[in-house]
Parts: structure tokens; C-alpha cells; sequence
């Protein structure tokens, strides 16, 4: 039997979408950001990063560097398993406390990633609630989609940031029936966000639990990083909040925060936490490091904003198809594969620009996009060379142009 066909059909298949995804093999620069080394096919040479989502450059911030280095050397490198085999380190205990802090919650459990936080978090949350129905936006992470699946009970899809229909959903299911809406606060593709105040007012009416995904918030959002919810004054009322460390806060790791029975109960019950080894304490002591700093210096957050209203409006100026976003993300409409592939390949090798392509199954086919996420530390130099760039590229692959508008200064 020959295996290797199976894999070589699967890629071939891929390749005839042109959906094929290639790396571009970078080193980050400590105290550079966002600049990098591309090591080329042709050698090393110097780009300007577009598109990370280490959204506030703290995953070069010195304390969190330092923090990562001074618990590595104090007391090494690996978590050394399991909590339930190898017990909890004291970086981990402090993290956690430090997480529930963040949402005003009791409690916070944290695991491997945001992805696993996700995908055990609700499905073990939902085996938990008898004869529960799951009600997901229809834009969820794939990370939620497969928590939901794993849960192995009824869901429905509310049509995206929906009211008027999840309220339908939820009148339909009945007041006896255990009801848990799950949504992201704010959807990183298109950069909107989710009417939270209405749907904790749904799920106050309806009787439903509410777990919400804050990963491309926290650490942004809110007076101490808290996220959407704390920025709308709604963090008390979600019953789940689920974040990452490894977005705005630069290091690794996801997790959950809630009530305590909630929280202890996902500690008990959930595979994705028990089987698999703990965070390192170095990783755990950076990212308490990251959420402290944010907590109280709103400099990173204003100059975030500031930034990516600049990009925002410095490319709209030029007639470049910005995608309307009310937040950090600023996504450039191109609605082919083919080209958004190009216009990558050749903003990194024409002008040292990374900002990797955007397209199914990551967007619904049609609307590929370039993603572009400015940092506190893209300067206007940046943003104009990006816009210059950018120009070049649309013109040489044909891609449309918008009137040029006036530069909203
Ligand atoms: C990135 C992402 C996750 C996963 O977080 P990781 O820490 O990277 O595993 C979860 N939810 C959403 C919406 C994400 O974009």
C-alpha cells in the first residue's frame, strides 16, 4: 500500500484552491519591535512585522522578559507534569490569583493554551449542566466550534452578533431547559464586536448561562486590560470569561475565570487539564508580569488605539480598501486567494513587510483579506512606508482602488 498518496492528494488538493500555506521562517528582535529578521530563501534581511498578534509588544516588554528569565534560573525550566501527579507550582497559584483578579471573578483555572481552554472549558462545562443546548454565534473560533462539538449535546447557531435571534432561540428552547450561550467578545477577522450588555440582558430574562471568549481583548480593552466586558461594565455579569496569554499579554497559556464551583468543578472533571503538563513556571511568572503592568499603565492601550486609527485612516486616504472595524484590527478587503497570496509574497520580498494572507477556511471564500494589526510601536514612518507599499502592490496585481478621500488627520 502506498500511504504517501493519501498525503500527497490532500496537499495537491490544497494547492489547486490555493489554500496551500507556507511560513515565512522570522526571528524577533528583543527591544525592536516590530522589526525582524526574515531568514530568506536568499539570506537574512530586515522586515517590519504587520501582522502578530503580540498586539502591545509585551512579549518583548523587560519585565516580562525579565520575569521570564529570573524564575527560569531560580527554579528551572519545566512544570515537571501534571498537576495531579506533579502538584501545583507557586508561579501558577500567583497567575491564576492575579487572572481572577483581572475579571473580578473568584476563581481562574488556567491551561496549555487558549485553544484548549476553549475546546475542554465549554465541553466540560456543558456535560456538566443536564439536557444542556448551546447556543454559539455563527462566527466562533474554531476553538469554541470544537468545545461545543466535543460536548456531545444539542447546539444552535445564532446568526452572528444576532440578538433578535438568539432572543428567538432562547424563547423557542423553553425557561426549564439549561441554556449556554457562547460568543467571543470581540471577532478578530472583521475587528467588531459583540452586544454584550443585550445578551447578559437575554441571558438574565431567559435563565441561560453565558461564556464568552475576551482573547483578542484582554490585556487591550477595559480600564486594568480586563477586556470588553470590563470596558461595557459587564465583566459581573458573564458567568464564563475565557482569555490568552499568549495575544496581548506575549507569552503562553489560556484559561477560564467564574465562580468557584464552576472553576473547581472544570478542575475535577476536565481531560484537557488533567492529563497534560502544567505551564512552566517561567511562562507563568511573564504572563503575571504582562497583566500587572497592564493593570495600571494605560500607555500601551492609548498608543494601540492611536495607531491603528492612524493606519486606519492613512490607508483609507490612499483609497485602499480598509473593511469597516471598530477596533485594533484593521483588515484590507482583496476577496481572492490567489492575489491576497501575491500581494503577501510581494510586500515581504519587495518591501520587507510581513503581513500574512488571510483566507478560507480562516474567512468564508470571497473575502480574503489582509489582516493588519498595528502595535503601540508601529511609528508613522511605518504606517506611511505600509501605505506606499500597499499602493504598488494593488496597482501591480490590478486590485481596485476607492476614491481617494480626504486624510482624516
Ligand atoms: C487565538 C484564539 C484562541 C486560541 O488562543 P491560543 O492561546 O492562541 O491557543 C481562542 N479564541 C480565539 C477567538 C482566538 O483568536
Amino acid at each position: 500500500m502506498d500511504y504517501s498518496q493519501f498525503f500527497n492528494s490532500a496537499l495537491a488538493h490544497l494547492h489547486d484552491e490555493r489554500r496551500y500555506r507556507v511560513f515565512a521562517d522570522l526571528e524577533r528582535i528583543a527591544g525592536r519591535f516590530p522589526h525582524a529578521t526574515w531568514h530568506s530563501p536568499k539570506g537574512q534581511r530586515n522586515v517590519v512585522i504587520w501582522c502578530s498578534n503580540d498586539y502591545l509588544g509585551m512579549g518583548q516588554h523587560p519585565k516580562v522578559v525579565g520575569a521570564m528569565v529570573e524564575t527560569a534560573t531560580r527554579v528551572g525550566t519545566g512544570a515537571g507534569g501534571t498537576r495531579n501527579i506533579a502538584g501545583t507550582h507557586h508561579p501558577l497559584v500567583q497567575l491564576e490569583a492575579e487572572l481572577a483578579d483581572l475579571h473580578g471573578k473568584q476563581a481562574s483555572l488556567l491551561f496549555t493554551s487558549g485553544y484548549v481552554s476553549n475546546q475542554t472549558g465549554i465541553s466540560t462545562i456543558a456535560k456538566l449542566i443536564p439536557n444542556c443546548l448551546i447556543l454559539s454565534d455563527a462566527l466562533n473560533h474554531n476553538s469554541m466550534i470544537e468545545g461545543v462539538r466535543q460536548a456531545g449535546c444539542e447546539r444552535q447557531i445564532f446568526r452572528h452578533n444576532d440578538v433578535a435571534h438568539l432572543e428567538e432561540l432562547l424563547i423557542a428552547a423553553g425557561p426549564d431547559r439549561p441554556k449556554l450561550i457562547a460568543c467571543e467578545s470581540l471577532y478578530s477577522m472583521d475587528g467588531d464586536v459583540a452586544p454584550l450588555a443585550e445578551i447578559c440582558d437575554l441571558a438574565e430574562k431567559y435563565g441561560a448561562m453565558t461564556y464568552v471568549d475576551e482573547v483578542h481583548a484582554v490585556g487591550m480593552y477595559g480600564p486594568r486590560g480586563g477586556g470588553i466586558a470590563e470596558r461595557d461594565g459587564v465583566m459581573h455579569r458573564i458567568d464564563v470569561l475565557e482569555g490568552t496569554l499568549a495575544k496581548a499579554f506575549g507569552c503562553l497559556g489560556g484559561y477560564i475565570a467564574g465562580n468557584a464551583e464552576i472553576i473547581d468543578a472544570v478542575r475535577s472533571y476536565a481531560p484537557g487539564f488533567i492529563f497534560t503538563t502544567a505551564l512552566p513556571p517561567a511562562i507563568c511568572s511573564a504572563a503575571t508580569a504582562a497583566i500587572r503592568h497592564l493593570k495600571t499603565s494605560s500607555w500601551e492601550r492609548e498608543r494601540h488605539q492611536d495607531r491603528a486609527a492612524r493606519t486606519k485612516a492613512i490607508l483609507t486616504a490612499a483609497g485602499l480598501p480598509v473593511m469597516s472595524s471598530e477596533t485594533h484590527i484593521v483588515p484590507l478587503f482583496v476577496g481572492d486567494p490567489e492575489r491576497c497570496k501575491r500581494a503577501s509574497d510581494m510586500l515581504l520580498e519587495e518591501h520587507g513587510i510581513y503581513i500574512q494572507p488571510i483566507n478560507y477556511p480562516t474567512v468564508a471564500k470571497g473575502s480574503e483579506r489582509l489582516r493588519i494589526t498595528p502595535s503601540p510601536y508601529h511609528e508613522d514612518g511605518l504606517i506611511d512606508a505600509l501605505a506606499d507599499a500597499l499602493l504598488q502592490v494593488w496597482e501591480r496585481l490590478g486590485l481596485p482602488l476607492q476614491k481617494k478621500q480626504q486624510a482624516a488627520e
